[in-house]
């Protein structure tokens, strides 16, 4: 299948990343959200990204230029009629998630494919909402999507072969490696990564360290690029709550309870690096 008209909803940090990368490939690309002010903050940061690259001399002017001539704003899914791939990157909730693929499901083309870039929530149960479960699928990229290699391709119990494998050459000609997992919660990233992040949070929690020395010993002493706590703030505290609890509901396994210093936080609107404060404090 030749995927040449690609739609993306949800234009925060991972929405407007995967834009750029689908658009940097020589895809069209139609960046879509309900809230006006982030599908601004997510075309500009694309330009800043890109103008960025071309300070480092890893792109040319002329090759931003046409990687934002094939970037469209969209305020509505019915722009998504014509599109061979469709790519959800809202908020990760299964009920916002279900209510976009069921509309989905009418307006794009019968032979369009519908992915969704949940960190954790299951493929097969999205599938469910739609009468075309074999043509959708998991396509789980990593935070920041220009930088990272990965893209977990997520199968639910219905996804076709013809889908798995379109979706993987998609995945390799975005320049990503991409494997193969099945639908369990939390996939294979988040089932080993937010423990250790939620682990890491009780341990401020009972007091045992700072974050700075929390992050700083796994910096340090395990050769992380980035300490836990720093990366929670990163990939946003909200986020990890809902990775969390979809793992401590899935499991029914006590070891997978979010701390309780996580909920307070997201209560209290921290956030992490996207709302200025976390774990740590942002301008
Ligand atoms: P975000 O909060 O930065 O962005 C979500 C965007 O979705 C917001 O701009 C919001 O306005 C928009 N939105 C909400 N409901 C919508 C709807 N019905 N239609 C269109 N737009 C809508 O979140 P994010 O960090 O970009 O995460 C998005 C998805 O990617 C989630 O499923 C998340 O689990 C997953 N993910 C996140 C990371 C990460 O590190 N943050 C990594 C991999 C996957």
């Amino acid at each position: 299948m030749d995927i040449k008209n690609v739609m993306v909803i949800g234009a925060g940090q991972m929405g407007s990343g995967i834009a750029q990368v689908c658009a940097q490939s020589g895809c069209n690309v139609l960046l879509n959200d309900t809230n006006e002010g982030a599908l601004k903050t997510g075309m500009k940061n694309i330009e800043k990204h890109l103008t960025r690259s071309v300070e480092k001399e890893r792109i040319t002017e002329e090759e931003k230029n046409e990687t934002l001539n094939r970037l469209t704003a969209s305020k509505t899914l019915d722009d998504a009629a014509d599109c061979d791939v469709v790519i959800e990157a809202v908020i990760e909730n299964m009920d916002v998630k279900a209510d976009v693929f069921s509309k989905l499901d009418k307006i794009t083309k019968k032979d369009a494919i519908l992915a969704t870039n949940t960190s954790s929530l299951p493929i097969t149960e999205i599938a469910a909402v739609t009468n075309r479960p074999e043509q959708v699928i998991g396509m789980h990229f990593m935070n920041p999507v220009p930088v990272m290699k990965l893209v977990e391709v997520i199968r639910g119990l219905q996804t076709s072969d013809k889908t798995y494998e379109t979706i993987t050459e998609m995945a390799a000609s975005l320049n990503k490696t991409s494997v193969e997992v099945n639908d369990f919660p939390g996939f294979v990233a988040n089932r080993i990564l937010m423990p250790m992040i939620n682990e890491a949070i009780y341990t401020v929690y009972e007091g045992v360290a700072s974050p700075e020395d929390v992050d700083t010993v796994m910096k340090l002493g395990m050769n992380h690029p980035m300490g836990p706590l720093t990366l929670a703030d990163f990939i946003g505290l909200d986020t990890c709550l809902f990775i969390m609890e979809v793992l401590y509901e899935g499991f029914g396994d006590s070891k997978y309870r979010p701390c309780p210093l996580l909920r307070k936080y997201v209560k209290a609107g921290w956030l992490g690096k996207k709302s200025g404060r976390g774990f740590y404090q942002y301008n």
